[in-house]
Order: structure tokens, then C-alpha cells, then sequence
């Protein structure tokens, strides 16, 4: 077996692992393939094996790589894990199934209107993201923002915000960040949280991770 599928079969039973020994039985965590930079050949390669739910961060780049797999594979669900521009967010709602940076009320807007024009009512799903070590350079939300923001997303411009995204800072123990998006997604009434990447699924899974996003630990380190 070639090294992506083995280390596809791997995961799938860490994460399998993981939801027994941390989870209530009736909950399972999505395992979000994250496959940004890398070639359709190896994407292929898990989707003969089942995975239909990917993630990748730059919209132009799945715009050209995942047209043409979604009409050769049913069910695809893909998953916008990186920053959104306003100039893209036609491409990205007409490209993706769920937006997991929704970050300001620019963008927000931007949805509506595109919503209004009639062009695409199908059911996108969205995530919030907070930007919970506060630092400079992430997108996403300040914290203490966040409860309000995404009561006007969905009271006011009826997105269909089912959870919160996070992105821990690196040099940082991620469970501490984890815990904060749990308890804040709480606070807004959210069931979903996307959080977790190849070196802190586990801790993700067990402060209550509903998606993880798993790239190098699948695909191998990108370039
Ligand atoms: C690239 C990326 C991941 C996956 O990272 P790995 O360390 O390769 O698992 C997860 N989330 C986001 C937002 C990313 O950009």
C-alpha cells in the first residue's frame, strides 16, 4: 500500500481511538482532509477510500483542482480553512460547501448579497473564527467579540453558522485555546468546533472537538 493510503488508515484509526476514550459513544468527529498544495492524484487516493470531507486554504487553488473531482466523486464536502478576501467570496461560495473563516462583517455582508441576487441559495455552512490567542497577525475574531458577532450573522443576515474555528498559536499548549473556543461556542448556543491539526488532534478530540483538520500527518509535509 502506497504511504498517503497508510497513513489515511492511520488516522482514521487514531481518531477512531480517540472518540472511545474521550467521547460520549454517540458523538463522532469529522476528520477533515486537509490537501492544500498537494496534487489530485493524491487526493484520489483517499477518496477511492472513502473520504469525502477536505479542507483547503486558498480559494483559486480549489477552484482549479476540485470541479472536476466533485463530478467524478459524489458527496464531496469541501471545507475553506483559510483566510477569505471580499473580492473572492462568489468564487468561494460557488467552490466550497462550508466556510469555516468567517471573521468580520465585511465578508458577512458580501454572502448576503450574493444570497440576495438569487444566484445560490444552496445550503452552505459556515464557521465562526476566533482568534483566540489574540495574535496580530491571524484572522479571526477577538473573543470577547465573538458571542455578538455571530448573533448578528445569524439573527440579522441569516447565515447558517453551525460552529467555531480556531487556529491555537504555535508556540502555545493548544488545549488552553481548545478549552476557550468550547466554552465560548457554548456560550453562543454552537454545537461544532473545528480544531485540531496533525500535531494536537488528540488534545483537540478530547476537549470536545467536532472536526479536526489533518494534513501532513496524511499527505506527508508540503513543500
Ligand atoms: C494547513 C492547515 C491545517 C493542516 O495542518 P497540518 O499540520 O498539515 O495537519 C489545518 N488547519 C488550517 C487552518 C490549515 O491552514
Amino acid at each position: 500500500m502506497n504511504s498517503i493510503s497508510k497513513n489515511y488508515k492511520n488516522i482514521i484509526n487514531e481518531i477512531k481511538k480517540y472518540e472511545k476514550d474521550f467521547c460520549n459513544t454517540s458523538e463522532n468527529v469529522e476528520l477533515i482532509a486537509v490537501s492544500k498544495t498537494f496534487p489530485k492524484e493524491h487526493i484520489e487516493k483517499i477518496i477511492r477510500l472513502g473520504q469525502r470531507i477536505f479542507g483547503e486554504n486558498k480559494v483559486q487553488e480549489a477552484a482549479i483542482k476540485w470541479p472536476q473531482l466533485k463530478k467524478q466523486f459524489k458527496n464531496i464536502e469541501l471545507h475553506l480553512i483559510g483566510g477569505l478576501q471580499s473580492n473572492k467570496v462568489k468564487l468561494a461560495l460557488e467552490t466550497f460547501d462550508v466556510i469555516q473563516t468567517i471573521d468580520r462583517e465585511k465578508i458577512v455582508l458580501k454572502i448576503k448579497d450574493y444570497y440576495q441576487k438569487g444566484e445560490n441559495y444552496k445550503k452552505h455552512k459556515f464557521f465562526v473564527q476566533v482568534n483566540t490567542g489574540n495574535e496580530a497577525q491571524k484572522n479571526g475574531l477577538e473573543i470577547t467579540k465573538t458571542k455578538e458577532f455571530v448573533k448578528w450573522c445569524v439573527s440579522e443576515n441569516k447565515l447558517n453558522i453551525i460552529g467555531l474555528m480556531c487556529i491555537p498559536p504555535v508556540e502555545e499548549n493548544s488545549s488552553i485555546h481548545f478549552k476557550i473556543l468550547r466554552s465560548l461556542a457554548n456560550e453562543c448556543n454552537l454545537n461544532n468546533l473545528s480544531m485540531g491539526m496533525s500535531v494536537d488532534f488528540a488534545e483537540a478530540i478530547k476537549n470536545g472537538a467536532t472536526h479536526v483538520r489533518i494534513g501532513s500527518r496524511i499527505f506527508g509535509q508540503r513543500a
